[in-house]
C-alpha cells in the first residue's frame, strides 16, 4: 500500500511548476493522496488548472485569498461537501511588499509588516482552525519556512520576522490540536529558485552561498522537499509535531 493511500489533502500555494507547493503536491499524489488546490486570483487560475488538471477528475481547484476569512471558510465547506473529511494540509504561501525585501529592516513600514504577517503567518492559524473540524481521523498540517526566522539573512527582513511568527504559531497550533491527533510541522527549506524567491534582493547570491557553505555542498532539490513533505504527512511521522525540520543540505548547523 502507498504511504498516503486514501488520504485527502489540500494544497495552498501553487503558482507555477517551480512552486515548492507543486513539488510537494506531486509527491503526495504519487504516494496515493487525493488533493484539492487553491489559487489566489484569476491571474493564476489557468496555471493551477493546467497543472492540477493532470491529477484527474477527483481534483478540486478553488480560488482562495488567504487574507480573507470568507474565502478560507468557503474552501473548507467545499472540501467537506466533496470529500467528507480531510487528512492533510500544505501551507506554502508567503508575501511581503517588494520594497520591504530590499534595503534595511529598520525601514519596514507598519503596513508592510502587517501584510507580511497576515499573508505569511496568520493564514496558517486561520487554515488550521478551518481544517481541524474536517480532520476527524487526525491529520497533518505542513507549513513552509526559512532559516531567516532564526538568524539574520540580509534582505530577508520582514519576511524573517513573519517566518518566526509562523514557526511559533506552528508550536502553539501543535499544542492545541495534538489531542485531536492533528500534527503541525514546518519544513525549513534551503533556497529554491521560485517566483517568490526571485522577489528577494540578492537571491542568486544566496544560492551560491549555500552551495559553497552547506555541508552537502549543494542546494536542495524540489523533489527532496516533496519527499520530506510526504514523510511528515505519513504515519512514519506520527509522533512528530510542533517541529521545524531543516531540508537545506545541512546549512543550519554551520556557525561559520
Ligand atoms: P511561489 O511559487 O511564488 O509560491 C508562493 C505562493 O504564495 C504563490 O502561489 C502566491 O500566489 C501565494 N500567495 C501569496 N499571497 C497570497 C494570498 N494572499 N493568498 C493566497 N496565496 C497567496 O514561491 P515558493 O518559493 O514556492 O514559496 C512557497 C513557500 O515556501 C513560501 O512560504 C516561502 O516563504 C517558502 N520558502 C521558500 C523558499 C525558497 O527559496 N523558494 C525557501 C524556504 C521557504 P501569488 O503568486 O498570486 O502571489
Amino acid at each position: 500500500m502507498s504511504l498516503l493511500e486514501n488520504k485527502i489533502g489540500i494544497v495552498f500555494g501553487v503558482a507555477n511548476k517551480r512552486s515548492i507547493a507543486w513539488a510537494i503536491a506531486q509527491a503526495w499524489k504519487k504516494a496515493g493522496a487525493t488533493l484539492a488546490f487553491t489559487y489566489q486570483g484569476d491571474r493564476l487560475k489557468e496555471n493551477v488548472e493546467e497543472l492540477a488538471g493532470t491529477f484527474g477528475p477527483d481534483t478540486l481547484i478553488l480560488p482562495c485569498d488567504v487574507t480573507k476569512d470568507d474565502d478560507i471558510n468557503r474552501v473548507f465547506t467545499e472540501v467537506g461537501a466533496k470529500f467528507g473529511r480531510l487528512d492533510l494540509a500544505l501551507h506554502s504561501v508567503a508575501f511581503a511588499p517588494k520594497d520591504a525585501l530590499e534595503g534595511e529592516f529598520v525601514n519596514t513600514s507598519r503596513e508592510a509588516f502587517r501584510v507580511a504577517h497576515d499573508v505569511s503567518a496568520y493564514s496558517l492559524v486561520a487554515i488550521a482552525r478551518a481544517a481541524a473540524p474536517l480532520m476527524t481521523q487526525g491529520g497533518s498540517i505542513v507549513a513552509m519556512t526559512y532559516y531567516g526566522a532564526e538568524k539574520v539573512v540580509p534582505h530577508y527582513n520582514v519576511m524573517g520576522v513573519a517566518k518566526a511568527a509562523l514557526e511559533a504559531s506552528t508550536r502553539y497550533l501543535a499544542y492545541d490540536l495534538g489531542p485531536k491527533r492533528i500534527r503541525v510541522n514546518c519544513i525549513s527549506a534551503g533556497p529554491v529558485n521560485t517566483l517568490a524567491a526571485r522577489g528577494i534582493s540578492g537571491f542568486s547570491e544566496m544560492l551560491k552561498h549555500y552551495e559553497a557553505h552547506a555541508p552537502l555542498k549543494r542546494n536542495v532539490l524540489p523533489e527532496e522537499l516533496g519527499a520530506t513533505g510526504t514523510f511528515l504527512a505519513s504515519d512514519g511521522a506520527a509522533a512528530i509535531t510542533g517541529q521545524v525540520i531543516y531540508v537545506d543540505g545541512g546549512y543550519q548547523i554551520m556557525g561559520m
